[in-house]
């Protein structure tokens, strides 16, 4: 596929099974945000009449803060219960569907877990891995739903008639441009690095990493520096690496209910941190009454060779650069490289939480649900996550580096 075919074209991974598994677990954790026709199709229903001891006079919508639904089609969201959970959810079946029909629920509900990424050649669709369907690959394939997905997809187009990502930019690294047709050759090697299951996962990513490295080099026309060729010969953290992780480890794996801006990544508070390492040394990993050192978590192995686990991680990233999730218009505007590099980072973050997750529970062997819990909270996060220009800026500068990868992924 080239970037002359059809945009209308539909691409749907393969190796991807759904189904819902009608767990309900999808529907808790957020608030859940509206687009201005739900909230009026919605909010108009007199849920007090229709469940009177679950609605009656409770407030059941908000409006969304400037800064949640700029640039989202989202103006409102449903508070979420006590429980953490949507109010809506009951017996794990959604009230308003029960109620009414699924088109009555938001917008979003209705597309969940499928997700459409417009690009110039065609679109791609993709499933959330915040759905235990999607991270247990539970149900048929998605290839072999066609039909089903080109009505999500249609769904999507009218719920959505403004999606247009922006995808004329795209950049190999800081300063060097690439077109669409070359970003399609390269993501097709990344592609085959993920998949080579004859390395380690960790190696499979840093093959990537160096691929990139080679090509960023070739365009600059300078000397190509030699690549890291095994994460076994990784030196250890430094002061930057470490820095770097607990930065991203907060905005991705709050322990607190994230205020204003603090789920972003903020260059301020990041060169505050770095400056005053030096008056407090000891960046950790912080879970919920626990913090434990990089030192710590290292001595605990990651199972990357379960082969549970080992199909996890290379679903779960298979399917973001599939769907084009993380550079460019699908994350944050970043460079290939800086996103590429960004998703092989992310990879070590989910070791180290998968094994502060396993401590915390007093269990000295990561299972395959502290990884799955993991990569849920983190595909939830990196959804609501938003990097202005100057975070933006600051991934560049410090995710460009093939070395960085090959020590956070040797020593996470
Ligand atoms: S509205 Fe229904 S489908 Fe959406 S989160 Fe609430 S319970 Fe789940």
């Amino acid at each position: 596929m080239t970037a002359a075919q059809s945009v209308e074209t539909l691409h749907i991974p393969e190796g991807l099974n759904y189904e819902c598994t009608g767990c309900g677990k999808c529907c808790g954790g957020w608030s859940v945000p509206l687009t201005e026709q739900d909230y009026f199709r919605i909010a108009d229903i007199d849920w007090g009449k229709q469940s009177p001891e679950r609605y009656f006079g409770k407030s059941l919508f908000r409006e969304m803060r400037d800064y949640e639904s700029e640039s989202t089609p989202y103006t409102h969201a449903i508070m979420e219960g006590a429980d953490g959970h949507c109010p809506f959810l009951v017996d794990k079946l959604c009230f308003i569907h029960a109620k009414f029909d699924s088109k009555t629920k938001p917008s979003i509900c209705q597309l969940f877990p499928y997700s459409f990424n417009r690009t110039p050649s065609g679109t791609y669709a993709t499933i959330s891995f915040y759905s235990m369907g999607a991270v247990n690959n539970s149900g048929r394939a998605l290839v072999e739903q066609r039909d089903y997905l080109e009505s999500k997809f249609a769904e999507f187009n009218q719920l959505y008639p403004d999606h247009q990502p922006n995808w004329s930019q795209i950049q190999l690294t800081t300063g060097i441009s690439m077109t669409w047709d070359q970003y399609l050759t390269h993501e097709e090697k990344l592609i085959s690095y993920i998949k080579d299951r004859s390395v380690s996962l960790e190696n499979r990513f840093l093959n990537g990493s160096n691929y990139l490295a080679r090509i960023m080099q070739e365009a600059r026309g300078s000397a190509v520096a030699p690549a890291v060729a095994s994460t076994d010969g990784a030196a250890n953290l430094n002061w930057l690496d470490k820095n770097l992780l607990t930065a991203l480890h907060k905005i991705y794996f709050p322990i607190d209910k994230l205020g204003r801006g603090e789920g972003d990544f903020n260059f301020y508070r990041f060169l505050y941190q770095t400056g005053f390492q030096g008056l407090f040394p000891g960046t950790k990993i912080r879970v919920p009454g626990k913090s434990y050192s990089f030192e710590t978590l290292e001595r605990m192995p990651f199972p990357s060779t379960d082969p549970d686990i080992e199909d996890l991680i290379y679903r779960y990233f298979y399917s973001r650069i599939f769907g084009k999730h993380y550079f460019g218009a699908g994350f944050g505007q970043l460079s290939l490289i800086t996103g590429f590099n960004h998703l092989a980072i992310i990879f070590g973050l989910i070791k180290l939480q998968s094994k502060a997750i396993a401590k915390l529970r007093n269990a000295e062997v990561v299972s395959y649900l502290d990884v799955a819990a993991a990569v849920r909270q983190l595909e939830k996060r990196l959804g609501e996550t938003s990097l202005d220009g100057m975070a933006a800026a600051t991934f560049e500068a410090l995710m460009t580096s093939n070395r960085r990868v090959a020590r956070v992924l040797a020593h996470s």
